[in-house]
This record gives C-alpha cells, sequence and structure tokens, in this order.
C-alpha cells in the first residue's frame, strides 16, 4: 500500500493481509464477509468500496486518500453514486406494489436493476449487502442470476454473521473472507473513538467478548441498570423509607447522580409546569410523589452539585449518596 494512503480500520488483521496481496486485476465479483457480528465486517466492507472508488492510484486495492471527490462523499456520509448499501430483507417484488411493499423495501427486482447497471465514473460499482436476510427462496435466487454472469466492473460485498444460512449456491461462487474476533486492545480503541471514557472502555473491552457490539450493549445495558437501582432508592427514601439496597459505588456514582438529578428535576416540573417528565417511564411514582417547592427542590439540587463535585475527587461513595439522602428526606434542605 502507498504510503501516503491510509486503510483506517481497527482489528480484521487476517482480511486485511488478505486484500493487501489482492490486485485490481486478482480480485473476484464477490465476497462473503463472514464473522460474530460486531467484528468490523461492514466497516472493512465500506473501506473497501472506498479505497476502489478513490482516484488516487495505487498498484494493490486497499488504501484511498481521504480528499478525492469520491472519498469526500464517504467522508460526509453522502450518497455515492457507485456504492450501494442495503441491509434488511430482500424480497422477491413484482414492479406493481400489489404485494405491499414499502418504498424502503429492496426488491429482487431492484437489485438485479443495480447489479446491472453501468457505473456512474467509469470506475467500479460496489453493492453492499449487509446481514440480508432472504424472504423467500425466489429473493436469493435473484442473486444467482448475477452469479452467472457476473457484469465486469461489478463487486459484491455480502457481510453475515450466518453463513450456513446463505444459499450453498451463492456461498460456493463467492469468496468467504472469515473476520477473527477483536482483542481487548481493539475494542478499547473501538470504544475510545466512539467517545467512551476511560472506565468505560476498561471494562467494555473486557466485557465484549472479542465483539465491539456485545461491548456497547453490555455498557449500554449497565448504565440502564444503575439508573433502575437509583431510582428505585430515590422514591423509596422520598418515602421515608430505609432503602433496600444502595446504589452508589465508584463505578456507578456519576451516573446515578445523573438520574438522581433529572428525577429531582421531574418531581417540581411535573407539578409546576405539567410538564412531560425526561423519566417517562417513572412518571407514575413522581405522580404519587408530596409536593415539592421550588426553593426546596433548589435546595436539593444544589446537595446534588455538591455530590457531583465530590464525586469527581476521591470520595468514600456511600458518603456522596448519603449527602443526597439527607438532602431529600429533609434532614439538610434549611
Ligand atoms: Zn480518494
Amino acid at each position: 500500500m502507498n504510503g501516503a494512503l491510509q486503510f483506517d480500520v481497527v482489528g480484521a488483521r487476517g482480511p486485511r493481509a488478505y486484500f493487501e496481496r489482492l490486485t485490481p486485476r486478482t480480485l473476484t465479483h464477490a465476497y462473503v464477509f463472514s464473522g460474530t457480528e460486531g467484528v468490523g465486517k461492514k466497516t472493512f466492507a465500506r473501506r473497501l468500496a472506498q479505497s476502489l472508488l478513490c482516484a488516487a492510484p495505487k498498484d494493490g486495492v486497499l488504501g484511498y486518500d481521504g480528499v478525492c471527490v469520491s472519498c469526500t462523499l464517504f467522508a460526509t456520509g453522502a450518497r455515492h453514486p457507485d456504492f450501494i448499501e442495503h441491509e434488511g430483507t430482500l424480497k422477491i417484488g413484482e414492479s406493481d406494489a400489489a404485494a405491499g411493499f414499502g418504498a424502503e423495501d429492496l426488491t429482487a427486482r431492484d437489485l438485479v436493476r443495480q447489479l446491472s447497471l453501468a457505473s456512474y465514473s467509469g470506475g467500479m460499482r460496489i453493492l453492499l449487502l449487509g446481514d440480508l436476510d432472504f424472504a423467500t427462496h425466489h429473493a436469493a435466487n435473484a442473486l444467482l442470476k448475477f452469479f452467472e454472469e457476473p457484469p465486469a466492473g461489478v463487486l459484491l460485498l455480502i457481510t453475515t454473521s450466518a453463513p450456513s444460512r446463505l444459499l450453498p449456491t451463492i456461498r460456493s461462487r463467492a469468496i468467504e473472507v472469515r473476520f477473527p474476533l477483536l482483542t481487548c486492545g481493539e475494542i478499547a480503541e473501538i470504544l475510545r473513538r466512539k467517545g467512551y471514557d476511560a472506565k468505560q472502555t476498561e471494562s467494555g473491552s473486557q466485557l465484549g467478548q472479542g465483539s465491539a457490539a456485545r461491548a456497547i450493549a453490555a455498557l449500554e445495558g449497565e448504565e440502564l441498570s444503575v439508573r433502575a437501582q437509583a431510582a428505585r432508592w430515590f422514591f423509596e427514601v422520598v418515602a421515608g423509607k430505609t432503602p433496600e439496597e444502595e446504589w452508589a459505588t465508584r463505578e456507578t456514582l456519576s451516573a446515578g447522580l445523573e438520574t438522581l438529578k433529572g428525577l429531582v428535576r421531574d418531581w417540581l416540573a411535573m407539578r409546576v409546569a405539567q410538564a412531560p417528565p425526561l423519566y417517562g417511564d417513572y412518571a407514575r411514582e413522581l405522580n404519587a410523589l408530596p409536593p415539592l417547592s421550588p426553593k426546596r427542590m433548589s435546595a436539593i439540587l444544589s446537595r446534588l452539585d455538591d455530590a457531583q463535585h465530590l464525586a469527581r475527587t476521591n470520595v468514600n461513595p456511600a458518603m456522596a449518596s448519603e449527602i443526597v439522602r439527607m438532602a431529600l428526606t429533609g434532614s439538610a434542605s434549611r
């Protein structure tokens, strides 16, 4: 690969090495990218397409300059006339929409047409079928037409986490490239790029078990349960009960305090402004709370600010939660 060009993917070492050995001449017309969900198959396919459509000269197939007209389309997320990406169910379609296809549905007829159109720029045309689920065998058969007589200059990329569900006739006529699981370091890199902080990056890379999608799901799920725990604690404290479970740990402190703040704001807003709550899933519980004066609310919020401030230091989480508990029960509302 020309040193001035880039190919920005995380992981996918095997597939990268494989494509690095290819030239435009040895590239075949169809590849199936297989592997666990969230290991970078689609990202790799998009970067491969960008490489093939990039105007920068190169010997191999990988690498793009990031500045030509074609690359600009990729960078801005605009539609590239020679790169079509599909996801979803491929249905067998008639020209009239009598079968009830929505405008978004890709019909077999559309696909056949897209596969046979000439390139807009005079170069290649690339179709990416991501995790396509073939509604019927007829739909899949539409693809066979392509394989029987592949039009020159068209590259078909299919990504799937279940290659065994592809028709054997498709599988046997495409080259399968297997994507390995991501390493912890690679997942961490992806999470960092997505804006997760150092702590989340660290725990996500462990929870992901090789998949960035799994890591993100685990992180989001974790946040949800902190929210639920903090909310349960909040309603118990306001009702004058002793909470059954403490929510505050070093990991959950900042997310939990954010939840409590939102609930306090909703508490007042629902009564004063009849505004829809931010925490709509707790509307019933919020409505059942005793009235809250604006003065008391600002006292509670100011103690929450104190707790958030402490949370950024090395405070004992239980102490931060105690400050909030006292404010909520009125013992610190002077
Ligand atoms: Zn370019």
